[in-house]
């Protein structure tokens, strides 16, 4: 088969679209491909294949990676990843797609977060090497195919398992190029910073490939509130870097960057016991408002201890699984701007709002 483009470009571009290849294949422009890709071997000799599909556009553009399941039970991204590659019309696409909607296969398996092979994070793993432990060659074999050659990346995440958080970007927008993606996302909340070594995000972007890290509500559920506004990034991405021209950037109406002059806390239990918590993701407190009770067994009122916000801020992260030992995580508060406030407590009252943020008791 020739390599050879025999059709001209039809938009009359100097710049034709280019096939993406990775190592034993190709997808031309105008082609899509689902492929099951093998990044390791199970006890049995068998392939561990992850699923990718690629979406090269007919018209040229940037290739933009949309990952998931880098922690094996979380599940909210693999949604939005098989939403963008499946439901949505690229027919007009500027650019390519690279979607890889379960990275950690074994995790995903077994419904766990770490890699069930002496319990290894794939999410430490990046880039990876050849001939290193486990986790490095699948993480190795992920990255040089599929992460490296796009121009930008969105990585999903969840909490972790017990815990939920509202949705939110993380981001090293000291580089103007994540900065400029981080934003496009449209989010209410980017906490920078460039992430742990080893991360997807912090690795790429290391690598040249601007990418940020976007965590959305809780493992092991699709919830559908969350997925929806993570889809709205996405569209809103794409529109941003011109993959989607005839789509608009969407802004999420208020917009708050937690960086090292912001106050922010992860509040830990300084009681074992059973949590009574009062607050929820995405709301608002102010200093000294109850965010939960640590109780005993007997509910006995004078054991009973409470915790208060130490500053006013937003609960970007909640315990949900309401048990702790003294040092276990109760939430990740973050201090919020008076403009900030204001723009919160306006959007509070409209009924539109898009927000994650939700009246106390909702569930979704
Ligand atoms: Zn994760």
């Amino acid at each position: 088969m020739s390599d050879e483009r025999d059709e001209p470009p039809d938009d009359g571009s100097s710049d034709p679209a280019e096939a993406f290849t990775y190592n034993g294949g190709r997808v031309d422009p105008g082609e899509s491909a689902n492929i099951r890709y093998g990044i390791s071997e199970t006890y049995l000799g068998d392939p561990v294949r992850i699923p990718v599909t690629v979406i090269n556009g007919k018209h040229p553009g940037p290739t933009v990676c949309l990952s998931a399941a880098a922690h094996g039970d979380e599940l909210n991204g693999i949604e939005v990843v098989r939403e963008v590659a499946h439901d949505w019309d690229h027919s007009m696409l500027h650019g390519t797609l690279v979607c890889l909607p379960v990275m950690n296969v074994p995790g995903f398996l077994a419904q766990e977060r770490y890699l069930p092979i002496y319990d290894r994070d794939l999410n430490r793993s990046f880039p990876g090497r050849e001939g290193s432990t486990s986790a490095r060659r699948m993480a190795h074999r992920i990255f040089t195919n599929f992460i490296e050659p796009c121009d930008l990346g969105i990585d999903f995440h969840t909490s972790t398992r017990g815990r939920t958080n509202m949705l939110h970007v993380r981001a090293n927008i000291e580089k103007p190029s994540v900065e400029r993606l981080a934003k496009s996302f449209s989010s209410n909340v980017i906490i920078a910073g460039e992430g742990p070594a080893g991360t997807l995000r912090r690795e790429a972007t290391q690598a040249d490939v601007p990418t940020i890290t976007v965590e959305m509500g809780e493992a092991h559920r699709f919830q559908r509130r969350l997925i929806d506004r993570a889809l709205t990034g996405v569209a809103s991405v794409l529109a941003e870097f011109g993959l989607h021209p005839d789509s608009s950037v969407h802004w999420p109406g208020w917009r708050t960057v937690i960086d090292d002059d912001n106050e922010k806390t992860w509040i830990r239990a300084d009681a074992g016991g059973i949590v009574d918590m009062k607050r929820g993701r995405g709301e608002f407190v102010r200093e000294g408002e109850v965010i939960c009770a640590i109780t005993n067994p007997f509910k006995e009122e004078d054991d009973i201890v409470t915790v208060e916000a130490p500053f006013t801020g937003l609960i970007v992260g909640v315990l949900e699984n309401p048990v702790v030992y003294p040092g276990n995580p109760l939430c990740h508060l973050v201090g919020l701007s008076a403009d900030t406030r204001t723009a919160l407590e306006r959007e509070r009252t409209t009924e539109s709002s898009q927000s994650d943020l939700r009246p106390a008791g909702q569930t979704e």
